[in-house]
């Protein structure tokens, strides 16, 4: 058995308590605590889980969340096991090492595969233009 599996059955329990009427939640969460229990291969970075697909391993199919999306064909559903098991994982690694979490919240621009592109902080705004990060008109307030 591994060793942080009850750590991740405690946190599981968490999470469908803070989803108590969320179902789709509830299953998830079961799921990926029977997952994890076959002992699956995978790799969390703390901002993108990878897992080889229980369904089509032979076929080496690996099953990429960033917990807000999915790859798997469950993703187009609320929630699938890959993202119960990313937010699990990701409150584990909150209680191990938070400085490593920040860090790695901090060089994640965006999401995988989602959003607009990075803002490039470094480039320099054409004239009239606001610098990046700030709002184009500033509250008359007498500053
Ligand atoms: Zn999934």
């Amino acid at each position: 058995m591994d060793a942080t599996a009850p750590t991740l059955a405690i946190l599981a329990s968490a999470l469908k308590i803070e989803h108590i009427a969320d179902q789709s939640m509830q299953r998830a969460a079961d799921n990926a605590l029977r997952h994890l229990a076959a002992d699956p291969v995978y790799d969390f970075d703390g901002s993108e889980l990878r897992i080889l697909s229980e369904s089509e391993a032979g076929a080496g199919v690996w099953v990429v969340t960033d917990g807000v999306g999915c790859t798997c064909k469950g993703g187009k559903h609320p929630m699938c096991k890959h993202r119960a098991l990313f937010r699990l994982l990701l409150a584990r690694e909150v209680l191990l090492d938070p400085l490593y979490v920040r860090t790695r919240i901090i060089e994640q621009v965006l999401p995988a595969n989602y959003g607009e592109p990075p803002i490039d902080e470094d480039r320099i705004p054409a004239f009239g233009e606001p610098a990046a990060g700030f709002p184009l008109n500033l509250p008359d307030d007498g500053w």
